[in-house]
C-alpha cells in the first residue's frame, strides 16, 4: 500500500512511486532531492524590496529580517540568530537606506528572531519592541537540556555531512550559530494584549497579539503601506504545528484565528517569518485565508475523531488536507507534517492515554519483544522477517521489527543494529519532509559511530 501526498502528485507530477511508502512524504528518492531543492529556493540569499519603503532580507540565517524606512529613521523587523548574520544583513540593507535605526521589533521569543540585535543598533539605544508575555511561550524546561539539544540538532540536521544535507523546510542547511544569541538585547516597550498603534519614524505601525507557533507571538501591520508582517504563523510550508525537537502543546486553533485575522486587514504584500515575501494583494489573501482553513481543518478532524473514539495512531493515518488545498505549494509538508500535528493535537489536549484500555499498561519492551519472537516461531524467524523487510525496502516495518529483535539476548544484535541503520538511512532518502529527513540520517550515524547506548538503539 502507497501513501504519497496528493499535494505533491499534483503539484509535480509525482505520482509514481515504486516500492512501500509509509508515510505520507515519503516519495522516490529522486523526488525527495528535487522537492527539496525547489524549496531551498524560498530562502536563497536575497534582499527583496517588499514596498518603497520595505526591504526583507532573506537567506542571511535561517529567519528573514526586514527593514521599513521612515523619515529620519529605520525600524528593524527580527533579528536573526547573531550578530555575524545580522551584521551582513544590516550591511546589505545600507544600500538603500542609511538612517539610524529607531526601532527593533521581535515578532516572537526564538532565537533565530532575536539573537542578532547588536549588530543593527549605533550609539544611540533604539525602543525594542515585543509582547508583554515575550519569552514566556515556551522555553526548554532547563531540565530537559540535554536531551533537548540532541533532538534540536538530529531535526536541524546540524551534524551531518554536506552529501546528507537538504535544508531544514523553512531555513538553509547551512547557517552561522556560533554566537547564537550573543547579540540579543531584551525587549523595553511591551505590546499589550489588545495591540498598539503607533507612530514610529513617521511611519504608521500596527502591534497585534496573535498567538499560534508560540504564544508570545505578534504580527506587524503598516497600514499606509499595506505590508504585513506575519513572524512565524505563516511561512511557505505546512506550519509546524509540533517540532519533534519536543515543544509543549502549540495552540492549534488560536494559530489558525490569528491566520484568519491577517487575512482580513488583505495586505498587498505578505512578509512570513521563513521564506521569501508574497507580494500582490489576491495571492497574500488566498495563501493566509487557505493556510488559516488547513490548520482549522486539520484540528476539526481531529477533534471529530477523538470525539468518535479513535485514537492518534489511526488518526494520524486518516486525517488529511481539504481536497481543494492539496495543490498549494505553500501547504506542501517540507517542515510541519499533518499526522505529527494530528498527535499533537491529541495528547495536547488529552493527554497520553489514548482511552483504550489495552495501552493502559502495555507489556514491557524486553517481555513484549520475546513474545513477538514467539510468535514468529523464534528468534531466527523474527530476524528473518526484519531482514525480508528490508530487502523489500519496507523501511518502517523493518524498523518495527529491529526494535524488537535488539531486546533478545539470542539474537545477533549487531545486525539488528545495522538493519536500523539501513532503513533510517532508506526512509531518509525518500523523505521530503525536511524534520523527519535529518532526524532519520542524523539518528543512523549516531548508531553508525556508537554514540547511542543500548536503550536509544
Ligand atoms: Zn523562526
Amino acid at each position: 500500500m502507497s501513501f504519497i501526498s496528493k499535494s505533491a502528485c499534483l503539484t509535480l507530477a509525482l505520482c509514481l512511486v515504486a516500492g512501500v511508502a509509509h508515510a505520507d512524504t515519503q516519495v522516490e528518492p529522486q523526488t525527495a532531492k528535487k522537492m527539496l531543492n525547489t524549496q531551498s529556493q524560498q530562502f536563497e540569499q536575497q534582499v527583496v524590496k517588499v514596498a518603497d519603503n520595505v526591504f526583507t532580507a532573506v537567506g542571511f540565517h535561517g529567519a528573514n529580517t526586514s527593514m521599513i524606512v521612515g523619515t529620519d529613521g529605520v525600524i528593524i523587523v527580527d533579528t536573526l540568530m547573531g550578530p555575524t548574520s545580522a551584521g551582513k544583513a544590516m550591511e546589505a540593507f545600507r544600500e538603500y537606506s542609511d538612517k539610524p535605526v529607531k526601532a527593533i521589533v521581535y515578532t516572537h521569543s526564538h532565537g533565530d528572531h532575536t539573537g542578532g540585535t547588536s549588530a543593527f543598533i549605533g550609539r544611540n539605544r533604539p525602543d525594542v519592541y515585543a509582547a508583554e508575555n515575550f519569552g514566556s511561550a515556551e522555553g526548554v524546561n532547563e531540565d530537559l537540556r540535554p536531551i533537548a539539544g540532541k533532538r534540536g540538532a538530529r531535526q536541524f540536521g546540524r551534524s551531518l555531512s554536506d552529501e546528507e544535507k537538504t535544508n531544514r523546510g523553512v531555513a538553509p542547511a547551512n547557517t552561522y550559530d556560533r554566537d547564537r544569541g550573543e547579540g540579543f538585547i531584551p525587549p523595553n516597550r511591551l505590546i499589550p494584549q489588545d495591540g498598539l498603534k503607533t507612530t514610529i519614524a513617521g511611519v504608521e505601525i500596527e502591534f497585534h497579539r496573535g498567538p499560534g507557533e508560540t504564544d508570545d507571538a505578534i504580527y506587524l501591520w503598516l497600514p499606509r503601506e499595506k505590508v504585513l508582517f506575519s513572524g512565524d504563523n505563516f511561512y511557505q510550508a505546512f506550519p509546524n504545528l509540533y517540532a519533534i525537537r519536543g515543544t509543549g502543546y502549540r495552540n492549534v486553533m488560536k494559530w489558525s484565528d490569528s491566520v484568519g485575522e491577517m487575512a482580513k486587514l488583505k495586505p498587498h504584500a505578505l512578509v512570513p517569518g521563513h521564506t521569501t515575501p508574497i507580494l500582490g494583494e489576491e495571492k497574500s489573501v488566498e495563501m493566509l485565508s487557505n493556510y488559516s482553513e488547513a490548520i482549522r481543518s486539520v484540528y476539526e478532524q481531529t477533534i471529530a475523531g477523538i470525539n468518535a473514539g479513535k485514537g492518534p495512531d489511526l488518526l494520524a493515518h486518516e486525517v488529511e488536507l481539504p481536497k481543494h488545498l492539496q495543490d498549494k505549494p505553500y501547504l506542501t509538508e517540507f517542515y510541519g507534517s499533518v499526522p505529527h500535528a494530528v498527535r499533537a493535537i491529541y495528547s495536547g489536549l488529552l493527554g497520553w492515554y489514548d482511552g483504550n484500555p489495552s495501552t493502559l499498561s502495555p507489556l514491557e519492551p524486553k517481555l513484549k519483544a520475546t513474545k513477538m519472537a514467539e510468535l514468529a516461531g523464534g528468534t531466527a524467524q523474527l530476524t528473518e522477517k526484519m531482514e525480508a523487510a528490508l530487502a523489500a525496502k519496507d523501511y518502517q516495518w523493518a524498523l518495527e521489527l529491529s526494535d524488537h529483535v535488539k531486546w533478545l539476548e539470542d539474537a545477533d544484535r549487531k545486525r539488528a543494529r545495522q538493519v536500523k541503520i539501513e532503513a533510517l538511512r532508506g526512509l531518509a532518502a525518500r523523505e521530503y519532509n525536511a524534520p523527519n529527513r535529518n532526524y532519520y540520517s542524523s539518528y543512523a550515524n549516531e548508531l553508525e559511530s556508537g554514540q547511542l547506548s543500548e536503550v536509544w538503539f
